[in-house]
């Protein structure tokens, strides 16, 4: 059966070999090449015909990737971590030097997705937050890019939340990384797979919004979502929340 054909690349890494059977198994989208590190992506790509390239790499060949996906004259669908403000800024140029959409994703899970949404709602009259967020110790970068992504929506809501106060703390680290203002404690540990909590702290009140990844399958129906929907766009997408309704 013919669909959207889709190349899957960082198939063999723990994320691949859970989108890959499940993107075979969704009507509409036909999974046409497979692509490893010692591959040339943007041969591979062309050879399969590919129209998307979904990539679930790795922080320092994101960028790489990303470019080469735009030279293939492919739409990307991408779920890879680690990329700094400038490499965002270049892809949008390239992709929209190519007429071709790049969406770039940090988290395709919608529960989390709506977790990052309740979280600018309730900045917006509690004041003071700190984000936690879990993951496996196999996770290359910390903090993880959703808890970027969520410390900037909280500074987005222009309360000035995010934690600021309080005494900075004795030891190196003891109060967390900082992000748009918003402090950001990473755990690593094995038994996790993705969680998230954000906690805002009032006068006699805490409220703890908290999000959590059970199972890889959690991503697909978003890669699902992207992959049909950034076809037809141009440039770059931050985030699938650009892509759901309000
Ligand atoms: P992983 O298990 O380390 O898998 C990465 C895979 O990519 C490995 O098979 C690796 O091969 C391969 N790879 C490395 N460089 C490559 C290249 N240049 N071209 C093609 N393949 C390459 O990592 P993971 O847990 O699957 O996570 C992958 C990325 O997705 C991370 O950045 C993670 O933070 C992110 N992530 C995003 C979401 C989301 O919803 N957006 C959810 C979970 C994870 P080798 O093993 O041979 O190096």
């Amino acid at each position: 059966m013919s669909g959207i054909r889709v190349a899957l690349s960082g198939a063999q890494g723990r994320m691949g070999r859970v989108v890959g059977p499940g993107l075979e198994g969704t009507p509409g989208i036909e999974v046409v090449a497979r692509i490893e590190k010692d591959d040339d992506l943007v041969a591979a790509a062309r050879a399969a015909r590919a129209e998307v390239v979904v990539d679930f790499t790795t922080p320092e060949a994101a960028a790489g990737n990303a470019r080469k996906i735009l030279e293939a004259g492919c739409c990307g669908v991408i779920g890879t971590t680690g990329f700094t403000e400038a490499d965002l800024a270049d892809l949008d140029a390239r992709a929209r030097a190519a007429r071709l959409g790049l969406l770039v994703a940090p988290n395709f899970a919608l529960g989390s997705i709506l977790l990052q949404r309740f979280a600018a709602e309730a900045a917006r009259l509690l004041t003071r937050c700190e984000i936690v967020e879990y993951h496996h110790d196999g996770k290359a970068d910390a903090p993880s890019g959703t808890a970027l992504r969520t410390a900037e929506a909280i500074a987005a809501a222009g309360s000035g939340a995010g934690a600021g106060g309080g005494p900075p703390g004795g030891a190196p680290g003891a109060r967390g990384a900082e992000h748009h203002g918003v402090r950001i404690h990473a755990v690593r540990l094995p038994g996790f797979v993705a969680h998230q909590e954000v906690i805002f702290g009032g006068l006699g009140e805490v409220l703890t919004l908290r999000h959590d990844a059970i199972s890889r399958e959690c991503y697909l129906p978003g890669v699902v979502l992207g992959i049909r929907a950034i076809r037809g766009k141009v440039g770059l997408l931050r985030g699938l929340e650009t892509l759901l309704p309000r």
